[in-house]
C-alpha cells in the first residue's frame, strides 16, 4: 500500500503554528514511506474562507518547504461529487430523507438532554413512509447510523477509543438547500484522494467515530487516523495568540530561517530519543506515529529562538548573505551596490554568532552598508568629543600607513600606538569603534577596519573628525 497523506486546512485565517505542524507531520509520515503529501483546501463554507487566507496558507507551506505532491484540491469544487454520493446512500437505504422542522429538533434536543443521551435527533422519519412528508418542506437527507454495538477507532495516537453507536446520531449529510455537511464532504474527499492515513488534530477525534460511520455505510476501506494532541502555551492553557503565538508569516517576517521553525515544529508533539537539532531530511528518516506523545506539546518561544540562533550560526556565509541582503537594503531604502554586497558578505561571519533572527542579523550589518557620512548615535557621539576626537587621530596616524590592511596588522599597530601614547587600548579603540560604525557596539574593531578596507575606514575616521578626505 502506498501511504498517502493530506492536510486539510480550513482557509478561515492565517496558517497558524498548530495547522503548519499538522502539515509537517504529515509531510514527514509520507516521506518516510515513499508516499505522497497532498493538499486539500475546505473552502465549503463562504462566509468564512477569504482568498486572503488561500493565498497565506499556500505561501507559509512553500516558506516552510512543505511542498505537497500534485495539485491542490479545492473542496468547494466538489460539492456536486459529495451531493452524488448522498444520493447513492439514500437509493441503498443507508440515508432517508428527514422533514422535522427546526421546533420539532428544538423539542427532540430537549427531550434527548433531559434524558440524558446523546442522542439528539430521534428518528422520527427514520422509518416512516416518505409518503407522508408533509408538502412544501424540503428534507435534510439523514444517514442512517446503527442503532446499537460500538464504533472503535483504532487510533495510532491515542489507541483503541470506543463510542456506544446508541450515542451517535443520524446525522445530516445533506442540507435542506441541496448543500452537503462538512462531515460528507471529508469523507467523501477523504476517500477519492485514496487517503490512507489521516494525521490531524485531536479536537477532530469525536469527528472520526461519525466519518467511520459514513466509510461502513459506503462499504469503503477506513484510513488509519492520528489524533495528534494540540499545542498548549508554557501556561498549559490550548495555544493561542495571547502565548505570542503568531501565523507562520508572521516567523518568517521577524526573520526566522525556515528551517529553525520546522526543526522546532518537528519537536512539538514528536521525538527521535535525544535528538534536539536534525534536518527535515533526517526527521523523514526517523519520522513514525508511534513516536507521537499523547501529552499536549508547550510551545517555547525561548526554545525557537535558540534554533533560530543556532541555524544562523551554522549556516555558510553566501547562502545567508544572500537572504540578508534584500533585508538590509529594505532597512537603507536602496538597493546594495557592489561594494556594499561584498562588505556584507565579509561582515557576516563576524556578525553571525550573535544573532537571533535573520532581522537582528540585518540590523546589525546595516553599519556595514550605510554610506558615509554615518551619523552616530548618542553614545557613539559622546566618545567623539574634543578628547576622544584625540584619540581618534592617534588611531589613525597609526594605521594610514599600513600596508597591509589586516586585522592583525591594524591591531598590533594600534595597540603599538596604545603603548607608545599612554594609552589604554581601549580609549583608542572606543573612539575608532564609533567613528567606524556610528555606535558602541560592534564586532571587533580590527575586524570591522578589515571588512570595510582602508578606503572606507580612513573615510569614515575622516569624517568624524570633521576633515575632509585625504
Ligand atoms: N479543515 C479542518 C481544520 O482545518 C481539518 C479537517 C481534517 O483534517 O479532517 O481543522
Amino acid at each position: 500500500m502506498t501511504v498517502v497523506t493530506r492536510f486539510a486546512p480550513s482557509p478561515t485565517g492565517f496558517l497558524h503554528i498548530g495547522g503548519a505542524r499538522t502539515a509537517l507531520f504529515n509531510q514527514l509520515y509520507a516521506q518516510r514511506y515513499g508516499g505522497q503529501f497532498l493538499l486539500r483546501i475546505e473552502d465549503t463554507d463562504p462566509a468564512r474562507s477569504t482568498d486572503a487566507a488561500k493565498r497565506a496558507i499556500l505561501d507559509g507551506l512553500r516558506w516552510l518547504g512543505l511542498e505537497w505532491d500534485g495539485a491542490p484540491v479545492y473542496q468547494s469544487d466538489r460539492l456536486e461529487r459529495h451531493a452524488a454520493v448522498a444520493q447513492e446512500l439514500l437509493d441503498a437505504g443507508g440515508a432517508y430523507r428527514c422533514y422535522c422542522s427546526p421546533d420539532e429538533l428544538a423539542a427532540m434536543r430537549e427531550a434527548a438532554r433531559r434524558r440524558g443521551s446523546g442522542r439528539l435527533y430521534d428518528g422520527t422519519w427514520r422509518d416512516r413512509n416518505p409518503a407522508e412528508a408533509p408538502e412544501g418542506v424540503a428534507p435534510v437527507v439523514r444517514l442512517r447510523a446503527p442503532l446499537d454495538g460500538e464504533t472503535v477507532v483504532d487510533d495510532a495516537v491515542q489507541g483503541r477509543v470506543t463510542v456506544r453507536n446508541d450515542q451517535l446520531d443520524d446525522m445530516v449529510l445533506l442540507r435542506a438547500d441541496g448543500t452537503p455537511t462538512y462531515m460528507l464532504s471529508v469523507v467523501v474527499d477523504d476517500h477519492d484522494m485514496d487517503i490512507t492515513h489521516i494525521v490531524r488534530g485531536d479536537d477532530h477525534l469525536t469527528n472520526a467515530f461519525r466519518q467511520t460511520l459514513i466509510y461502513r455505510a459506503m462499504g469503503w476501506d477506513i484510513p488509519a487516523f492520528a489524533h495528534i494532541p494540540l499545542i498548549h502555551g508554557p501556561d498549559g492553557a490550548k495555544l493561542s495568540k495571547r502565548h505570542g503565538a503568531l501565523g507562520v508569516e508572521a516567523y518568517r517576517d521577524m526573520g526566522f530561517p525556515p528551517e529553525a521553525v520546522c526543526n522546532y515544529l518537528a519537536r512539538l508533539g514528536w521525538s527521535h530519543g535525544d535528538d534536539e537539532i536534525f534536518s527535515m531530511a533526517q526527521a523523514a528518516d526517523w519520522f513514525d506515529l508511534k513516536d507521537v506523545g499523547r501529552s499536549p506539546a508547550r510551545f517555547d518561544p525561548a526554545k525557537l529562538t535558540s534554533l533560530s540562533a543556532h541555524y544562523i550560526r551554522e549556516m555558510a556565509d553566501g547562502p545567508l548573505a544572500d537572504m540578508i541582503e534584500p533585508l538590509v537594503a529594505g532597512l537603507l531604502g536602496a538597493p546594495l551596490s557592489q561594494t556594499q554586497r561584498t562588505r556584507l558578505r565579509a561582515g557576516l561571519s563576524g556578525l553571525k554568532p550573535r544573532a537571533k533572527t535573520l532581522a537582528d542579523l540585518a540590523e546589525s550589518a546595516l553599519f556595514y552598508c550605510r554610506p558615509r557620512p554615518l551619523a552616530p548615535d548618542a553614545k557613539a557621539a559622546k566618545l567623539l568629543d574634543d578628547a576622544g576626537k584625540a584619540r581618534l587621530a592617534l588611531g589613525r596616524a597609526a594605521i594610514a600607513g599600513l600596508d597591509d590592511w589586516s586585522a592583525g596588522h591594524a591591531e598590533a599597530a594600534i595597540r603599538a600606538a596604545a603603548e607608545s601614547s599612554g594609552e589604554k587600548l581601549g580609549s583608542l579603540a572606543q573612539p575608532l569603534r564609533a567613528a567606524l560604525t556610528g555606535s558602541t557596539v560592534s564586532p571587533g574593531i580590527f575586524e570591522v577596519l578589515e571588512v570595510l578596507g582602508r578606503a572606507e575606514s580612513l573615510g569614515r575616521i575622516d569624517d568624524s573628525l570633521g576633515r575632509t578626505a585625504g
